[in-house]
């Protein structure tokens, strides 16, 4: 298990004699210009260090991005997220590039009017990724041959081996020989590959620790119409759930996947969102016809059996005690001074780490004090770390990774005395919070009809925010997953058992941030007196912490929403305080008291 580390990452004099290397490659082979993506060959968030090209080429540690190298520039393209933070970890060689808004093809043809030959590894890019970028460059020849990257990295890490483990049947709710089979049934295609280490732990209930924050295992599957499963990961990595996995899967080495590939005969699905374009590459130049189709894992893992729901309340009520734990230290400590946010962030981990259950941490936490709440992906590190000042936000995002469950929580809180401003702001994402939490809504509905509820109370004051109400979690598996969420874009159709974030901001940049982070599960709605028939859904809460009462301004407040608020604190009192020590639930006893 690794902890959260702090040195400042950049550096940025390795850039140039690494780019320089790179361009005596792409010269060598007669490449014009050449693709270095954040990505793996899963397309998962996080990359294990072999995998972090991006990093070891240019500096930038960010999660999303990639670079274009030419013979006389070098663009890292980066999202809205790290526009600052890429300033301070890419050397001059380097232009930050501004995406989505500048398209890599736009950028390319403005360098090169003349077009030429862009390489890149066709197990870094997707199916879909590829085929945009032909379409989009006809005056590129596009080649995929072996990493350029790796051919220079001297001391490249080895891939990850660290052994799978089997999830248990008494936490997954479904073994997965009947996972297998359902799928199998349902499915098109004679045989459909799956790439996503996400998916293939859920379907065949293991884990694994090849990625850090993510238990997922890092190896490839093809899953076959019979319910057969062929599962190809590196050396060893299978041996310890050989027994768990049973005689229906197959085990082979990572290195016979593409050799299954082009043995396979009739149609295979793939998933061209995800999939390696190696993968569609190679079968199509065997004697399979290629399908295209949405992973079928990925929303039957979204829609959590009731042992999986019944693991995320326990993982939460387990999560919330090292929460209210840390609140009450915070609460007695941060006013004598001296605290920074690095200090926060180890507490915070300490007391979950002494609820003796915990795997891992979710995500590397966001503690933002003051201006940096703002900084909506903010990490601290050595550079940055901050002094907790006195009448300031602090903004806590962070979560554990228990084998019951997966957590993501934020609260914001007051050190010293708030302003009116924090008041009113706090409270108006709170009560978009609320209404998210309440509301109830028909079947068919997706989360881009429920964004605006946790907004409307922002708007009618002129305000908003810039990103998402809500994404998917999963059991003990990715904290961000699809295909469910509550944003404009969430079209995806919400269904009993899916697990989501709930966690409406307001940010003021250079002043202060507001997050307040509940999770939720979709459920079948309890019956109403005097309701239509129609099959309405609703949310049940997981997270049960107290809210930062001295923020929160109750004259804003509607009747209802102060009931809400005062059940909720009642409710977390009654499942929290019997598992604290005497002082700490003094503490909470006081944070629960009716509004
Ligand atoms: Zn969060
Ligand atoms: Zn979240």
């Amino acid at each position: 298990m690794m902890f959260q580390g702090f040195e400042a990452q950049s550096f940025p004099d390795q850039g140039p004699p690494r780019l320089a290397a790179l361009r005596d490659v792409m010269a060598a082979e007669g490449i014009d210009a050449y693709l270095v993506p954040r990505a793996d060959a899963h397309q998962g968030e996080y990359v294990a260090p072999r995998d972090a090209r991006l990093r070891w080429l240019t500096g930038f540690s960010g999660s999303a991005g990639f670079c274009v190298v030419l013979s006389d520039q070098a663009g890292v393209f980066i999202d809205g997220r790290y526009r600052v933070q890429v300033l301070s970890e890419v050397a001059a060689c380097f232009t930050p590039v501004h995406w989505p808004e500048v398209q890599l093809a736009d950028w390319l043809k403005a360098a090169r009017p003349a077009g030429g030959v862009l390489g890149y590894d066709p197990w870094l890019h997707s199916v879909d990724e590829v085929a945009r970028l032909r379409a989009a460059l006809p005056e590129f020849t596009l080649r995929a041959g072996d990493n350029l990257v790796d051919r220079i990295w001297d001391d490249q890490p080895v891939a990850p081996d660290a052994p799978f483990a089997a999830h248990p049947v008494a936490l997954a709710g479904e073994d997965h020989v009947s996972k297998c089979a359902r799928l199998a049934q349902d499915l098109a295609a004679d045989a459909c590959v799956l790439t996503l280490p996400d998916s293939i732990a859920w379907l065949l209930n293991i884990r694994g620790s090849d990625i850090e924050r993510n238990p997922v295992p890092q190896a490839f599957a093809i899953l076959q119409k019979s319910g057969a499963v062929t599962l190809f990961a590196g050396a060893g990595k299978a041996a310890a759930v050989l027994e768990h996995l049973g005689p229906d899967v197959t085990i082979a080495d990572v290195t016979a996947f593409l050799p299954a590939l082009r043995a396979l005969t009739g149609k295979v699905q793939i998933d061209p969102k995800t999939c390696p374009d190696l993968v569609a590459v190679t079968l199509a130049a065997g004697a399979a016809d290629v399908l295209h189709g949405a992973d079928p894992c990925i929303l039957p893992k979204a829609c959590k059996n009731a042992v999986e729901i019944a693991g995320a309340k326990a993982a939460h009520a387990r999560d919330a005690v090292a929460m209210v734990r840390f609140l009450a230290w915070l609460d007695a400590t941060a006013p004598k001074g001296g605290l920074t946010e690095i200090d926060v962030v180890r507490a915070l981990e300490g007391f979950r780490r002494e609820t003796n259950a915990l795997r891992d941490i979710s995500f590397e936490t966001i503690c933002g004090a003051g201006p940096h709440g703002a900084i909506v992906h903010y990490r601290v590190n050595e550079a940055t770390n901050r002094p907790l000042g006195t009448n300031e936000l602090l903004l806590v995002d962070s979560g554990g990774q228990y084998q019951d469950g997966t957590t993501d929580i934020t609260r914001t809180m007051v050190i010293g005395t708030p302003t009116a401003e924090h008041r009113a702001c706090y409270t108006r994402v709170l009560q978009g919070m609320i209404a998210i939490s309440r509301i109830r809504f028909p079947k068919g509905v997706g989360g881009q009809h429920l964004d605006a509820l946790a907004r409307a109370p922002l708007w009618l004051a002129g305000m908003d925010y810039d990103h998402g109400t809500g994404h998917g979690v999963g059991s003990y598996l990715s904290v961000h997953e699809g295909p469910q969420g509550i944003s404009r874009r969430s079209e995806v159709a919400l269904q009993a058992g899916m697990i989501l974030s709930n966690e409406p901001g307001y940010y003021r940049p250079g002043d202060f941030g507001i997050r307040i982070e509940n999770l939720i599960v979709v459920v079948d709605a309890p019956a109403l007196q005097g309701a239509d028939d129609r099959q309405m859904l609703a949310f049940d809460t997981l997270t049960w912490v107290p809210f930062d009462r001295r923020l929160i301004d109750v004259e804003l407040l509607t009747c209802a929403e102060r009931d809400w608020i005062d059940r909720y604190h009642a409710d977390t009192l009654a499942l929290v305080g019997p598992r604290l020590d005497p002082d700490t639930k003094d503490w909470l006893i006081a944070a629960c008291a009716p509004l």
